[in-house]
This record gives structure tokens, C-alpha cells and sequence, in this order.
């Protein structure tokens, strides 16, 4: 076995991994990581929740020590490092210590770059104020913790509702605060579909998050070198005792970019299936590199621990040995908690695979988490995007209570293996009541995709301009003097057969109820009745309800 020097720049999810990885696969390398922070392998994802108190202990977030990495691998780990400039015809690295400021050449055989990526700060003046945060490691969230702890803010804006900012609103409210959310795009999570975005956004609202989307912020509102406010595009003033800051991430790409090494169209550094750049002793991983995305295939960014980690373990593999099995691309699955729900997602959203051209459609179960009858059922709206013909699953999303994590992995793994709609109809689930349904939402989805592809019947999403005429509610006439639809009719589900008369079988028929369900037993008796034009409203009233 050769005995590489493996050089590793930045030493948390994915360069840790392919340190340890190289180590396991090659007991003779020299293997060397260089962290510019204090910490080693810490829980970027934990960070939340050590602020939020959920998470007592600021050591429990540290998973490794450089001591550890020392003892137990024999890899030397060098924190306060930072990597500065690659010499790629020499085969070293120039490295700076951050406590003495001195630099220093370092050799490398092969070298990984696993620098992650650095939270979008815009330059707004204010931005460098003391009570204007970003979070992206450890003393980031000291920060964070020590300002609530210290200062007792009241009034918080959040900047930026993806994954972070959810996360953070949720630890902000727990801590007492009043949350602002602000989000330029024109709704929360806005990888998520707006169907599933505004029942994000109804959990956000319940629970007290006053939540500004399709609006940017102009900028800070300062006094006495402190933010104030948050100004809004459109005049609003958001006053704030703490902003923070979670506009995205732009990936470490510098140090690569100035050794010539190939940037992808993404922007992050271009890699082929083993974590090699466009030079081949380089390699990257993690948020500084492009991985390839399952659906699409092609190249592009996706900012999250399980790829770091993975690929950070292939390239390890394949620098202290020189070969590796090659990376599987990836479906981009996350999931995020907020308020004691959860939003997962994998794959395309229906907007992102009709913007690549796919003939993507999508079903809906809007279902508990198990069996209704045994108490603790928790509701989820769960989408599921699929493609017209092929019947190719192409993604799914889902909000609600317990469960969401389990289906959105059960349909991650089907994707995973090319499954269609008929594979997720037709899945050997594990079911007794407190679990689940001998009828998962899974099934069901995929149940109300087969009957769409099978021309069995059709259905309207909210804003599509054909809801309109004969409108019919088929909930019971309690649930629709509850709230209904402007403009329909309450024909219940049982008496649709003997009141078919009142309906006019020349025009088109939209039929609702709470989930989609019973109203989808209501289309099926219209359309053998000789109603030739019949839609039902996806998701019911839940999906449909104005606000
Ligand atoms: C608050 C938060 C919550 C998150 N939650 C989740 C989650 O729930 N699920 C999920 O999938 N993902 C989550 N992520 C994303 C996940 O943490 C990242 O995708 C993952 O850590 C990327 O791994 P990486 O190795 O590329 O980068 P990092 O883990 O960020 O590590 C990069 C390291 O390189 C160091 N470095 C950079 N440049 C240099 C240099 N020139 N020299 C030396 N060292 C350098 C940095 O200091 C840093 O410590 C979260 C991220 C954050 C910040």
C-alpha cells in the first residue's frame, strides 16, 4: 500500500469524513486536516437547537475532538489553520496559522477540499453590527445565545424563510421573542411548491410568526451601532432588538477558482464521480462541490450534511487508495421542524420539473400519520410529483405532524431505485394502528395518480381558472355552514345520486370536499351519470381555503 499525504482543508461533515474514511482504507497515509475555526467535526444542524436550549450542553455539539482524531485514527488535525493558497504545480498548500499569523508551506500527495460554504451576508450598512447575526458554526451560535441571554431582545427579524430561517423562528418563539419572517421570494420555503408552501406558512401565522414574503429588505435602521429595524422594500418598518440572517449560502469556492481548478455552471467546484476536480490529485466535496442530481442529471448544488458526508466518504476512499465506487446522485431530501411540524421534501417540486420540461403532474393525500381511531393521529399534506406517461415518481413534499419524515424517505428510497406510481401503489408497508394505515398516504397519493393517469379523473389545482361554475361542495351540511367555497352548492356525498337533477350535465362540474376524497367518490358517480366534464378539486377545502 502507498502511503499518500492526504492534505484536508476544512475539517467538519465532509472533511472529517474522508479523513476517517481515508485512514480506515489506509493505514500507512499521512493524513493531515486544516480547520480554520476553533472545532473540528461539530453539529452544524445542531446549532439551532443549543440556542433554543434543546441542546443544554455546548460540548454535546462537538463530536470530535482534534485529540480524538489523533488518538484514534492518527490523523493530525491542525484548528486556527487556515488554507490560503494552493500551489498546484509544487503539490503543497500555504497554510496560516491564525494565532501567529505566520504561514507556512505544507506538501500534499493528494488534497481535499471540503471548505463548505459561507452564509449570504448583503452588504447593507449596519450588516457588522453587534445584534446582526448569521449561523454557521459554533461561535456563531454562542453569539446568537449570548445576545438573547445577555440582552434580553424582544423583537427579532428573521431574513430568509428556507430551512434555517424556519429553524430559527421556531427557537426564537420558544425563547420568548417576536418573530418577523422575511422572504423576497413570493412564499416560505420556496423550494416547495406554493400549494405546500401556504400550509407552511399557516403553521408559521398559528404560531405567532408575522411572515412578509415578495419582499426584500432595503436595508438596516441603526442607532448607536445597533440595528433597530429592518427596512422593507415596500416601506414597512420591522423593528428589531436582533436580526439574523439566513439568505442562502454561496459556496468556498476562492481557493480553487485561484488554482484554476473548474467552477461548475452552479458555481460550486466542478467534480467527477469520485470527488476529483479538473485536477485529478484535487479533490472536493461537501457544500463547496457539485453533486449530481438524480432527476435532472446534471451538475449542481446541494448544500446539505448527507451528500457532505457520503461524498466526503468516496473521496477519502479514493485518494488513500485510488479507487472508489462512484458517487450516487442525489434527490436533494430535507426535512425541517418547525412548531412541532415538519416539512420534507425530495426530488423535483412540481414547478421545478415543469420548468425542466417534464410533463409532471401530481396527487395528494391529506391523511394521519396512523389510523384515525387509535388516538394521536397527527395530519400531513403529502404532494406527490410524478411524470404523465412514463409514470415516473419524480418527487414528493410534505407538511403535517409525525410521520412526514418516514414518507418522504419511503418515497426518496423508491425514487431511488427509477419507481413508479404503480411501485409506490403496490409497497409492502409495515402497518398496525399506532404506525400507520393499511392504506399509507403513500398509497393513497399514489392511488389518486393512477386514477388520474387512468383517466379515471381529473383534478384542479388552487388557481386554476376552471374552478368555476358548478361548484359543489359534498361534505356534510355542517362542515360546509362551516366555511365553504364562494358560489357552491352543498350536495352531500350521500344524496349526490338522488339530486343529480339540480346539477346541469352540459357544463362542467367541480366537486370539493375536506381532503379530496369523498369528492372523488362524488366525481365518479357524476361521470357514470353522463357528466361528461367533472374536476375535482385536489386536497378539498383544506388545499382550497382562501388564506
Ligand atoms: C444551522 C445549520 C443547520 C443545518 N441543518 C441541516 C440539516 O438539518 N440537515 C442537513 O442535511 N443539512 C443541514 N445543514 C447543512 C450542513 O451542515 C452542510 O451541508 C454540511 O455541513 C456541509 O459540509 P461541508 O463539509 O461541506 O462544510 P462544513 O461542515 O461547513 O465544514 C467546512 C469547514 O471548512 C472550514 N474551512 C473553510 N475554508 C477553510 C480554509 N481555507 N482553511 C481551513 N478551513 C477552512 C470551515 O471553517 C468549516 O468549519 C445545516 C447547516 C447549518 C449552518
Amino acid at each position: 500500500m502507498s502511503t499518500p499525504r492526504i492534505v484536508i482543508v476544512g475539517g467538519v461533515a465532509g472533511g472529517a469524513s474522508a479523513a476517517t474514511r481515508a485512514r480506515r482504507m489506509n493505514e500507512q497515509a499521512e493524513i493531515v486536516i486544516f480547520e480554520k475555526g476553533a472545532e473540528v467535526s461539530f453539529a452544524n444542524c445542531g446549532l439551532p437547537y443549543y440556542i433554543g436550549g434543546q441542546i443544554r450542553q455546548r460540548g454535546r455539539l462537538l463530536l470530535a475532538t482534534p485529540e480524538y482524531f489523533r488518538q484514534t485514527f492518527g490523523i493530525q488535525v491542525f484548528t486556527r489553520h487556515e488554507v490560503t493558497r494552493i500551489d498546484r504545480a509544487g503539490h503543497a498548500v500555504e497554510v496560516v496559522d491564525l494565532e501567529t499569523g505566520r504561514s507556512r508551506q505544507e506538501r500534499y500527495d493528494k488534497l481535499i477540499l471540503a471548505p463548505g460554504a459561507a452564509p449570504v451576508l448583503p452588504p447593507w450598512t449596519g450588516a457588522d453590527s453587534l445584534n446582526v447575526f448569521v449561523l454557521r458554526d459554533v461561535p456563531d451560535s454562542d453569539r446568537i445565545k449570548a445576545w438573547i441571554d445577555q440582552r434580553g431582545p424582544r423583537r427579532a427579524v428573521i431574513v430568509g424563510a428556507g430551512y434555517i430561517g424556519l429553524e430559527m423562528a421556531e427557537v426564537l418563539r420558544g425563547r420568548g421573542l417576536e418573530v418577523s419572517l422575511v422572504e423576497q421570494a413570493s412564499r416560505v420555503m420556496p423550494l416547495f411548491d406554493e400549494v405546500m408552501s401556504r400550509e407552511i406558512r399557516r403553521v408559521l401565522e398559528a404560531s405567532g410568526v408575522a411572515v412578509h414574503c415578495g419582499v426584500g429588505v432595503e436595508g438596516l435602521s441603526c442607532r448607536d451601532g445597533l440595528v433597530e429595524g429592518v427596512r422593507l422594500a415596500d416601506g414597512t418598518l420591522l423593528e428589531a432588538d436582533m436580526v439574523v440572517v439566513a439568505a442562502g449560502v454561496r459556496p468556498m469556492t476562492r481557493l480553487a477558482a485561484e488554482a484554476g481548478l473548474a467552477i461548475g455552471a452552479g458555481g460550486a467546484i466542478a467534480v467527477d464521480a469520485h470527488g476529483r476536480t479538473s485536477d485529478p490529485d484535487i479533490y472536493a466535496v461537501g457544500d463547496a462541490a457539485e453533486v449530481v442530481h438524480a432527476v435532472l442529471g446534471r451538475p449542481m448544488r446541494v448544500p446539505l450534511a448527507g451528500p457532505a458526508n457520503r461524498n466526503g466518504r468516496l473521496a477519502g476512499q479514493h485518494a488513500a487508495t485510488g479507487s472508489s465506487r462512484p458517487a450516487t446522485p442525489v434527490l436533494g431530501t430535507s426535512i425541517v421542524g418547525f412548531f412541532g411540524h415538519a416539512a420534507g421534501m425530495t426530488g423535483l417540486s412540481l414547478e421545478a420539473a415543469r420548468a425542466a420540461g417534464r410533463d409532471a403532474s401530481c396527487s395528494f393525500a391529506i391523511r394521519g400519520h396512523h389510523v384515525g381511531y387509535y388516538p394521536g393521529a397527527e395530519n400531513m399534506v403529502l404532494m406527490l410529483v410524478y411524470e404523465r406517461g412514463t409514470r415516473k415518481v419524480l418527487g414528493a413534499q410534505a407538511v403535517g405532524g409525525a410521520g412526514v419524515d418516514k414518507r418522504i424517505d419511503v418515497i426518496a428510497t423508491a425514487m431511488h431505485l427509477g419507481g413508479t406510481i404503480d411501485d409506490l401503489a403496490g409497497l409492502d408497508l409495515a402497518y398496525a394502528p399506532q404506525f400507520g394505515a393499511a392504506k399509507d398516504p403513500v398509497h393513497i397519493a399514489a392511488f389518486g395518480a393512477q386514477n388520474q393517469e387512468d383517466g379515471l379523473i381529473e383534478q384542479l389545482l388552487p388557481g386554476d381558472p376552471r374552478i368555476a361554475g358548478q361548484l359543489v361542495d359534498v361534505r356534510t351540511p355542517a362542515e360546509h355552514a362551516a366555511g365553504t367555497l364562494p358560489g357552491a352548492v352543498n350536495i352531500p356525498l350521500a344524496c349526490v345520486r338522488e339530486r343529480l337533477g339540480e346539477l346541469d350535465r352540459s357544463r362542467p362540474v367541480c366537486v370539493f370536499c375536506g381532503v379530496g376524497q369523498r369528492s372523488y367518490n362524488a366525481a365518479r358517480i357524476l361521470s357514470q351519470h353522463g357528466f361528461r366534464t367533472v374536476y375535482n378539486l385536489a386536497g378539498g377545502y383544506t388545499l382550497h381555503r382562501p388564506g
